[in-house]
């Protein structure tokens, strides 16, 4: 194994980051400001960011077919996507932010012609936003086969009634990738399809943004009505039953992203630990010279990187022998680096005393954020049980 990074990925690293320096970091402060929480409009800095990392073709890196994007492997695009998760803007600066880069490679791999001319063509240029509509109110999201949303085939239409909610960035979203129960008598990993449903179609009810952690802005995390929501039947993503399997096949390369962006976030904060121990002056002494600051920093540090080995590693073994026969790994970094994530910010907050706390510095909204990833895509507790079957039936 040999993580050294190619010239061309080190080039981009380069570049990634000398425009995260020149842009990006400096627009937080405006765009992120904390009247802004509750706006659902992009900010027009964050339109003249887009506008440049695309004209300086820093745009589209996740995609890993070259007739869409840059054609790079997982662990080539792993250490780009570490520097992006540094700041809140920086997957979005470089048109790489989910659920829109999960459903460019479905749309990628699945979708037909049509289908990739009229979504696709306009999500690579960066012209529409869009959501990912699973998640029910009344069904346990950590087990999708229990999905009750139905889609009816009536002539050639699906007709869609359900509830969802946490569809996030919703607002504003051109369409919604839904996964729908189209066969509730199949085999339970054959009931779903996947369905895009444009956003303006009647019968797609966004009731609201959920509130999370009090904040409800941006693209909102939604719930959603299906009353009657009539579609083309070409609207399918590959076939009827198939909504596993897509599955699937985005959340592999969706959790490296995350894992990677954790780790960006969970590096800047150590960043910040170390700026702050070095100069806060306190009984005496620097924090830096105490004894616990020092562990905190010492273990923030031996946290992250093995959080870095250990999804690099993922990363290279969906690129060297699949996504299939990466899945222990890659359930295994979901776990680590989401919880690694939590305990460095935690610290990074108890260093900063009131100020982290605050949303005068990054930390604390860092932690908000970063507090979902152990629920999202697969809760610890799923991922756990997932892992430990695998190691015992390695002993039946
Ligand atoms: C900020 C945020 C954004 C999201 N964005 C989206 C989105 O864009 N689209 C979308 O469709 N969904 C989204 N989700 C939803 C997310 O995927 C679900 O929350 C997740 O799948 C868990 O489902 P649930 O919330 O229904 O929890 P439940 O399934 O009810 O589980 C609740 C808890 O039960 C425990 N548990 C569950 N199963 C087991 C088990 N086998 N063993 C032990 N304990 C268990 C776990 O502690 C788990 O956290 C988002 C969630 C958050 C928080």
């Amino acid at each position: 194994m040999d993580f050294s990074l190619s010239p061309k990925t080190e080039d981009l690293r380069k570049r990634v980051s000398a425009f995260m320096d020149q842009y990006v970091y400096p627009a937080e402060k405006e765009v992120l400001a904390p009247e802004r929480a509750e706006s659902h409009e992009e900010h027009p800095i964050m339109k003249d960011i887009r506008k440049k990392a695309k004209a300086e073709k820093l745009w589209n890196l996740f995609l890993p077919d070259e007739r869409y994007g840059a054609g790079l492997k997982n662990h080539e695009y792993a250490p780009l996507c570490e520097v992006m998760g540094r700041s809140p803007l920086g997957a979005r600066a470089f048109n790489c932010m989910a659920p829109d880069t999960g459903n460019m490679e479905i749309l990628a791999e699945f979708g037909t012609e049509d289908q990739k001319k009229k979504w696709l063509k306009p999500l690579l240029d960066g012209e529409m936003r869009t959501c990912f509509s699973m998640t029910e109110p009344d069904t346990p999201g950590s087990d999708p086969t229990q999905l009750k949303t139905r889609a009816v085939r009536d002539g050639d239409y699906y007709v869609i009634n359900g509830h969802k909610w946490f569809t996030s960035n919703a607002i504003g979203a051109a369409f919604a990738v839904a996964m729908v129960v189209t066969d509730p008598e199949a085999e339970s990993h054959r009931r779903a399809s996947q369905i895009i449903v444009p956003t303006d179609t009647p019968g797609f009810n966004l009731i609201r943004p959920v509130p999370v952690m009090g904040h409800a802005g941006g693209g909102g995390h939604c719930e959603i009505i299906y009353k009657d929501c009539r579609v083309p039947i070409t609207s399918m993503l590959g076939r009827e039953g198939d909504g596993f399997a897509i599955s699937q096949a985005r959340l592999g390369p969706g959790r490296i992203h995350h894992c990677m962006r954790t780790i960006g976030v969970a590096e800047r904060a150590l960043e910040l630990m170390c700026q702050r121990a070095n100069t806060r002056w306190t009984h005496g002494s620097y924090l830096a010279d105490k004894a616990n600051i020092q562990e905190w920093i010492a273990e923030s540090r031996i946290e992250i990187d093995s959080c870095r080995l250990m999804v690099m590693n993922a990363a290279w073994m969906m690129d060297t022998v699949g996504k299939k026969e990466a899945r222990q790994q890659i359930s295994m970094i979901k776990v680590m680096c989401a919880n690694m994530v939590m305990r460095v910010l935690d610290r990074a907050i108890q260093l900063y005393g009131a100020a982290g706390v605050s949303d005068d510095f990054p930390i604390a909204r860092a932690w908000r954020e970063s507090r979902a990833l152990r629920i999202a895509d697969g809760p610890d507790e799923v991922h756990r049980q997932t892992i430990a079957r695998r190691e015992l039936r390695k002993w039946k």
